[in-house]
């Protein structure tokens, strides 16, 4: 039996696309999971849309797709295409565990939640010949013993960060616009520490990245993994929240261990805006004296930014640009407000009447696709683009490389890297 397994892509998106030299960013590990997930009678081979075009000639038994909420007209689209051929589609993932009726009109099967409780009931059914219309996941998965991924089922040569890996599922916190805590539950899970060293002395560089939602989510968690790592001398980056600024120890280990970056989620400046999407936890007078912390203990900040809160009026975009300034924030994504399927932002803005879009391949968080309350769309995503173009023009980002002498090979890589999707945009100015 042979299982193709595919990530679709989507061009229009400024994140998660191909570089020039053709290589994708992070390798995401849902297909390789479940590739080990898969009995070994199976033949599998992953194929990532976004590096390698999908040949709907190959032999394949069943074909397995799962994708962002922004990749799902090309999933779609895949997934049609194989069944004309007569091969049987299931479909998995957060978009499609939020909308399993929509999924089902492209597959004849989905996965609703994670899939290691059910992968191999599908996989049997599929045999039998009775393959069932949904494949519900009733709880959580432990993630002690969790299966490896099959990364050796992946062209390495394919992506910039190839040694990804997870240490923790889910987050403490539940921010109205995230899809993280609706589809992982709110209860945030550990892997054994010894489980996640194990997993990273297979890796051959000395560089990772965690594709946790929240790596400081349990600091005393996080305080002996970081521990554990220090004698591999790697480098690594996660995704972290700011409240990890709070303890001096977690900090100090994080950097010790050989994490150079956090990607954290500052989203506002506004406490209102904050409170009002469930982040209240971040403390938006605090930030300042925490970014100070955390380039104190060594470590580099990416701090992502969303805009088109009820509370954002059009001068948004000059006080947050001034904001990264001010406070040498090393580098900066940003985000337009999108209401993802299965968020309390989507519910909310649905009842609204506010949905103005429903083409999923705008989702990217890039293309306005609600009505703003408090400036209207054209304003929102000008403003995107301006601070977009502003974060990332020369000077700006010399600026906050040098802040420090150390690290300014690792900023200017990072900041060069932005500086690709920033001149994609147009140049506009505030009005
Ligand atoms: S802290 Fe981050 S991962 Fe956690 S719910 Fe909020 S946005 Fe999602």
């Amino acid at each position: 039996m042979r299982l193709l397994l595919i990530f679709p892509k989507n061009e229009r998106s400024y994140w998660g696309g191909v570089s020039r030299s053709g290589k994708a960013g992070f390798l995401r590990l849902g297909l390789p999971t479940v590739a080990a997930l898969t009995p070994g009678d199976w033949d599998v081979e992953i194929i990532d849309a976004r590096v390698r075009p999908v040949d709907y000639g190959v032999r394949a038994d069943l074909v397995g797709i799962t994708g962002l909420t922004a990749e799902m007209p090309n999933a779609y689209e895949i997934a049609d295409n194989f069944r004309k051929r007569g091969v049987k589609v299931v479909m998995g993932g957060v978009h499609v565990s939020a909308l399993p009726e929509e999924a089902l009109a492209h597959a004849d099967s989905v996965i609703i939640g994670e899939a290691e409780l059910v992968w191999s009931s599908a996989l049997d059914d599929f045999k039998k010949g009775a393959l069932k219309p949904i494949y519900r996941a009733a709880r959580l998965c432990d993630m002690k013993g969790m299966a490896i991924p099959r990364r050796d089922l992946v062209k390495r040569e394919m992506f910039s960060g190839y040694h990804t890996l997870q240490a923790t599922r889910g987050c403490p916190f539940n921010c109205d616009y995230c899809t993280v805590t609706a589809f992982f539950g709110n209860k945030f899970r550990t892997r054994p520490v010894a489980d996640v060293i194990e997993e990273i002395k297979g890796f051959d560089t000395k560089e990772f990245f965690f594709m946790d939602d929240n790596i400081a989510g349990r600091p005393g968690y996080a305080r002996e993994l970081f521990e554990a790592l220090v004698p591999l001398k790697l480098n690594w980056g996660s995704q972290a929240s700011i409240t990890m600024a709070k303890d001096p120890e977690l900090l100090r280990l994080y950097a010790k261990s050989g994490g150079k970056y956090a990607f954290i989620g500052l989203e506002s400046l506004s406490q209102e805006n904050l409170d009002n999407m469930s982040k209240g936890w971040n403390s938006a007078k605090g930030y300042g004296e925490a970014i100070r912390k955390i380039h104190d203990a060594g470590i580099n900040i990416i701090g992502s930014f969303v805009f088109g809160l009820d509370g954002d009026d059009r001068d948004v975009f000059r006080k947050t640009f001034e904001f990264i300034m001010d406070n040498d924030i090393d580098a900066a994504q940003f985000h337009i407000l999108t209401p993802l399927p299965g968020t309390v932002t989507y519910k909310t803005l649905e009842k609204e009447g506010r949905i103005i879009d429903r083409d999923w391949a705008k989702y990217h968080t890039g293309e306005v696709v609600f009505e703003p309350r408090s400036m209207t769309a054209q304003e929102l995503q000008n403003g995107y683009y301006w601070i977009f173009r502003n974060t990332y023009r020369m000077k700006n980002i010399l600026k906050r490389c040098l802040r420090s002498p150390k690290g300014v090979a690792y900023r200017m890589a990072v900041n060069l890297s932005y500086r690709k999707k920033a001149l994609k945009m147009p140049e506009v100015s505030l009005r």
